[in-house]
């Protein structure tokens, strides 16, 4: 007769909701809990059960400030464009509530300071991430965006004299550091401002941690949640047998085979993965190593 063995399943240590994801959308929720009609500017997180609790709620998404006209608009934690902002703010019937985080805040005031200084902003990260397109919005004329992950986009980057640079949130750090060694070759006067937000550097300190520690990993979060991918980067440099799944159902559906005999197993999320997903992960893999 043979027995299945239950493995031993760990969760990363600071894991769950970051805090700007956290108050966006507890600001949300208050203001529909005080009966206000409540539309957010984009999803506030991708993670498919709070986007349906939200629903639930009768907090609706817009995707453009047009689509708004009266009610509370809730703007989310990546912040949005200088000029998306001035629109809804000057729309005499809608309350705003600005829940931009306020590491990304500290991201567009720097680029305002830097633009205003004279510096060719060059900000690194992804071109159609949310939080870019803000921070671009205040970097001035002149400035460019690169991708961490295409050095080709690097040369954008002028010759000139004066480069300030910031980077998305939640790139990883090397990358910053590559880019301003790069930057540094191109003018006599670099500015950096280290944008990269704690959370994300603690949370990714914690998951290779675990990651070191057990013979799989699962990185939960959504498939186009830009830190979700960075950690599973991170985490498979460390445990190659590293897999990143959106949810539980996934895990069943792809990796059924992948969990069992497996000793120890090892789960983080992304900043826009609630703790109670990494819990039903972890009971998922309990269930389909039964
Ligand atoms: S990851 Fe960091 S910068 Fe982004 S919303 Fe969360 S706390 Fe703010």
């Amino acid at each position: 007769m043979s027995t299945a063995v239950r493995p031993e399943v760990r969760i990363a240590e600071r894991a769950g909701f970051c805090y700007g994801v956290r108050l966006a959308i507890d600001k949300a929720k208050h203001a529909r809990d005080a009966g206000k009609e409540v539309t957010t500017l984009g999803q506030l997180v991708h993670n498919p059960g709070i986007k349906a609790d939200l629903s639930d709620r009768g907090i609706r998404t817009a995707d453009l400030a047009d689509q708004v006209e009266g009610g509370t608009l809730v703007i989310r934690a990546h912040g949005v464009p200088a000029n998306e902002l001035e629109q809804v703010r000057g729309k005499p019937d809608l309350e705003v509530i600005d829940a931009t985080c306020t590491w990304v805040l500290q991201s567009q005031k720097a680029a305002r300071e830097l633009a205003a200084a004279g510096y060719t902003v060059c900000i690194i990260g992804h071109e159609d991430h949310p939080e870019v397109k803000g921070v671009r919005s205040y970097a001035g004329e002149g400035h460019v965006v690169v991708d961490d992950m295409d050095r080709s986009t690097w040369e954008r980057v002028p010759h000139t004299k004066k480069i300030g640079v910031l980077s998305q949130s939640t790139i990883l750090p090397f990358k910053l550091e590559e880019f301003a060694a790069f930057c540094l070759r191109r003018c006599h006067d670099l500015r950096v401002v280290n944008t990269i937000c704690p959370v994300t550097l603690t949370r990714q300190a914690d998951s290779v941690v675990l990651a070191g520690e057990v013979d799989a990993m699962i990185v939960v979060g959504g498939k186009n949640s830009s830190n979700t991918k960075e950690l599973a980067v991170k985490c498979a440099e460390v445990c190659a047998d590293t897999v990143h799944v959106a949810d539980a159902d996934e895990l069943e559906g792809e990796y059924r085979e992948w969990v069992r005999g497996k000793a120890r197993i090892g789960i983080t999320g992304g900043t826009s993965t609630p703790e109670v997903d990494l819990e039903e992960v972890r009971d998922r893999i309990y269930a389909l190593s039964a």
